[in-house]
């Protein structure tokens, strides 16, 4: 029950009406006996919205779209993982010092290792060099993967992400803006699409004529549609798949673990998802 001590979790940034996160949150807050409530404001002016955290005693937030680089002006403190993608999504109000943090990428890695997969070693695929595909680039290297070839439209993007990997990891990082060809299926063994292509569409980030005869794990970060037409080619390939509603729970229980200690199980990762899917 909401009272006088409730203390406050929230999300900024705009839009915020789309947000899965107060669902996630609240059920964790409520499943585990603390007294918080997550909601969302859409807000544009980031850093008054940063110092209200302090005047307001509250918790901790998330950061979205657009204020995920930005941000990082107006925190006290930045964890190496976030300084090294350039972006924060979490933040921790401890004694009124701002912590960032990211658990974008750890969101990801989680979600293909709960499914038993091996990221060491494996040459991996990432189309796109955004936020998302920073973040994920780095948390890859950090388990070890043998390479990261990155395809994105903006070879720019693509080449500082890479020169981030190759100057703080062993794994071998190289890019490129070509579109993606059936040779580069058969030389990686996980693909992943960190474009926003298939969101809210049936766009694909890769030629659907394309066959694959072999062993290829297929994940998509995007998670609206939960099926994208990225998995239904993967599906028609006989491909293991990994959705992107996974890391979308993976990343927010990251978060939750930063704010409380505690850390999600399993039987609320398929309830939350359970919910989604309905
Ligand atoms: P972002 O920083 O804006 O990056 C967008 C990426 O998509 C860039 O690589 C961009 O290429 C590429 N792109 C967009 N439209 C394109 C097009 N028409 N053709 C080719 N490339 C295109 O966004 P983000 O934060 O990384 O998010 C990317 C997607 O991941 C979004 O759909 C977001 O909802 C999703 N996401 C999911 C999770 C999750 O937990 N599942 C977490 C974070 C994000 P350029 O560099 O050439 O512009």
């Amino acid at each position: 029950m909401i009272n006088s001590t409730t203390k406050l979790t929230c999300l900024l940034g705009s839009p915020v009406k789309q947000s899965l996160s107060p669902i996630i949150h609240n059920y964790l807050f409520r499943k585990y006996n603390i007294n918080n409530i997550y909601t969302c404001f859409d807000v544009e002016n980031i850093e008054s919205a940063i110092k209200s955290i302090k005047t307001l005693n509250i918790l901790g937030c998330n950061i979205t779209i657009p204020h995920k680089v930005n941000v990082i002006d107006y925190l006290d403190f930045i964890d190496d993982n976030a300084l090294l993608i350039g972006a924060v999504n979490t933040i921790k109000n401890e004694d009124n010092i701002l912590k960032g943090y990211n658990t974008d990428g750890e969101g990801f890695v989680k979600s293909i290792s709960d499914k038993g997969y091996l990221l060491k070693s494996k040459k991996v695929l990432v189309i796109g060099a955004g936020g998302a595909s920073r973040s994920i680039c780095v948390s890859l290297a950090k388990e070890g993967v043998h390479s990261i070839k990155i395809i994105n439209r903006t070879i720019s993007k693509a080449e500082n992400l890479c020169e981030t990997i190759n100057s703080n990891f062993n794994t071998e990082c190289s890019f490129s803006n070509k579109d993606i060809l059936c040779k580069d299926l058969e030389e990686a063994d996980i693909i992943i699409n960190t474009t926003s292509i298939g969101m809210d569409s049936d766009l694909c980030p890769i030629n659907t004529d394309i066959r694959v005869d072999k062993n290829l794990l297929v994940c998509d970060i995007v998670y609206k549609p939960h099926e994208t037409t990225f998995i239904k080619w993967a599906k028609d390939n006989n491909l293991n798949v990994i959705y992107g509603i996974d890391m979308l729970i993976n990343q927010a229980f990251e978060s939750f673990f930063i704010w409380t200690g505690i850390k999600p199980d399993e039987s609320d990762f398929l309830y939350i998802k359970s919910i989604y899917r309905n």
